[in-house]
């Protein structure tokens, strides 16, 4: 009997996973809530036959949670961006993972997955960061939970926008 797990997570050799990481361009800034979810309506515009969206919530301040559901494998995965919404890079990868999953046929096909994922879980709080979105401190996407302590220790004289504390740890 085959192993479920194997037949249906592995997602390719480490030469794959090195090329489809190697394949991501160059970024400098992170998308802001609205960019972000343009980026994906951009993408459920390119592919309306695997990709469809939902409005799942209501962040406290009033906004859309969304939900986006791409595929329609035997498997389910949650993908969930912003949980930190000082760490950006969670929805940045959730773009790149949709734009992979709805342009190659054979990679979606092998995970037998269908996806759901929430590009920003806390549209209140990734607001709040995005005024050094446009020009993030480097290293952020590596080291993002040190990204607001390097913001406010740059010399630009800009006022950093006010910044919330995430209410869980991680
Ligand atoms: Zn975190």
């Amino acid at each position: 009997m085959h192993n479920p797990v194997t037949a249906h997570s592995a997602i390719g050799p480490v030469e794959e996973i090195l090329r489809r990481a190697g394949g991501v361009s160059a970024h400098t800034a992170f998308p802001t809530v609205d960019e972000l979810h343009a980026a994906m309506e951009d993408l459920r515009a390119r592919r309306p036959d695997l990709v469809t969206s939902e409005r799942i919530g209501t962040s406290r301040l009033g906004e859309p949670i969304r939900r986006y559901r791409v595929g329609s494998g035997a498997l389910s995965a949650l993908i969930v961006g912003g949980v930190h919404p000082n760490e950006p890079i969670g929805s940045l990868t959730v773009l790149h993972l949709v734009e992979q999953l709805i342009a190659d046929d054979d990679f979606r096909g092998r995970l037998d997955t269908t996806w759901h994922i929430v590009p920003c879980a806390d549209p209140d709080g990734m607001r709040l960061n995005e005024g050094w979105f446009a020009t993030p401190p480097i290293g952020s996407a590596t080291r993002a939970s040190s990204s607001v302590r390097l913001r406010t220790s740059r010399s630009s004289g800009r006022s950093p926008s006010p910044t919330r504390t995430p209410t869980s740890t991680g």
